[in-house]
């Protein structure tokens, strides 16, 4: 096993504090059990780099499966990028050979099917059969390939747009993907050629701007230059091009189960709306993109993490929680097999939530 000496470098500055752990999801919905947190994923994969650990199945299981949040790295005193660490050891295994089979059927259905979710995606369903998207629109809508199951959020958010540029145009059926959970699951090859095929397709139709529907894909490659939604929108309400609308009655609690990757602009947003009590979350709780791994390989952890963080919702007495980022609205949508009603409280997805309190 032979990581690279950057790799070896960067793991050996861990100091073992485990202030990683304060910020993981996983430590947090585990009873804070150390092998669960990031900083035994930091100390582990330095061992197996250092031959004082063997590789097993299990193993490489346990380096692949976390929420894939990001959050270690905020925390970290020495300014290690936990995550980063954690994902090119991830893509050093899988250039050496060794994919874990949790994730060998996300990297087959992209294969097959131009998708990591595979094939119970058909890009573009809530659009007219017929569509082809605009040349130099002044905005692009690029949903992201979760935005895609979950048609209603998917016209929702193209409306929101709509209302800020009426030039707006979806990137359609063949919008390409973006390669980030290919990234996060060490397939980095794979990733850049996704990557490289959907900045092609952006620079063909020549947008102004680009808008995200995946805070993940956003993030994660700048060269795309595109904004989250989110960001978007608040960009727009600071610019007077929309404006909230005041909420009927005074309790309205409102527990935000915000993207991993945002910049809090969703929370800001929801502040401006007038009569809307934001409830203030641990700021562990969050969810992206990312969380399709967990939720594909590890179903019975995704179950859990929700429901702690609908515990902690349902506690501060929310009567609304809103999921900001569309894949874990679509995640979270089959695991209550539809309902939009848990715990005394209204499930929603923050665009469907937003489009009643702008004009
Ligand atoms: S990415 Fe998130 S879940 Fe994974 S180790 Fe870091 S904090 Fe924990
Ligand atoms: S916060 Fe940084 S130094 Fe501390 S345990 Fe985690 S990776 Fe190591």
């Amino acid at each position: 096993m032979e990581f690279s000496l950057d790799l070896m470098k960067e793991l050996s500055r861990c100091i073992g504090c485990g202030a990683c752990n304060i910020s993981c999801p996983m430590f947090h919905i585990s009873d804070y059990r150390e092998t669960e947190g990031a900083r035994a994923r930091i100390k582990l994969i330095s061992m197996l780099g250092s031959g004082k650990m063997d590789l097993t199945e299990e193993f490489l299981r346990y380096i692949f499966t976390c929420m894939n949040c990001g959050l270690c790295t905020d925390l970290c005193p020495v300014g290690i990028e936990v995550f980063d660490v954690i994902v090119k050891s991830r893509s050093s295994l899988v250039d050496m050979g060794y994919v874990p089979l949790v994730t060998v059927d996300m990297r087959d259905a992209k294969r097959r099917t131009g998708s990591p979710i595979g094939e119970g995606l058909t890009k573009g369903v809530w659009l007219p059969p017929d569509f082809q998207p605009k040349k130099d629109a002044d905005i692009l809508f690029f949903a992201g390939c979760w935005v895609h199951t979950a048609p209603d959020v998917a016209i929702t958010m193209s409306k929101i747009l709509q209302k800020i540029a009426p030039n707006m145009t979806p990137a359609g059926p063949n919008e390409p993907c973006c390669g980030g959970l290919l990234r996060v699951i060490g397939e980095k090859d794979s990733s850049e050629e996704s990557k490289n095929e959907l900045l092609k397709y952006i620079r063909d139709l020549s947008p102004k701007s680009v808008v995200s529907g995946c805070s993940l894909c956003a993030s994660l490659f700048p060269d795309l230059s595109m904004k989250y939604f989110s960001s978007f929108v608040e960009e727009a309400l600071n610019s007077g091009k929309i404006r909230t609308k005041s909420m009927k009655g005074k309790k309205n609690r409102v527990f935000l189960l915000r993207s991993c990757r945002s910049d809090g602009a969703a929370e800001r947003i929801l502040n401006r709306i007038k009569n809307a009590n934001v409830i203030d979350a641990p700021d562990w709780i969050c969810c992206d993109c990312g969380a399709s791994l967990i939720y594909q390989a590890d179903p019975e952890k995704f179950d859990r993490w929700f429901k702690r963080v609908s515990e902690i919702a349902s506690d501060s007495n929310a009567d609304y929680l809103v999921i900001e980022e569309t894949a874990c609205y679509s995640m979270i949508s089959k695991l209550l097999e539809g309902k939009n009603k848990y715990k005394g409280m209204k499930i929603l997805s923050f665009p469907s939530f937003l489009i009643s309190y702008i004009s």
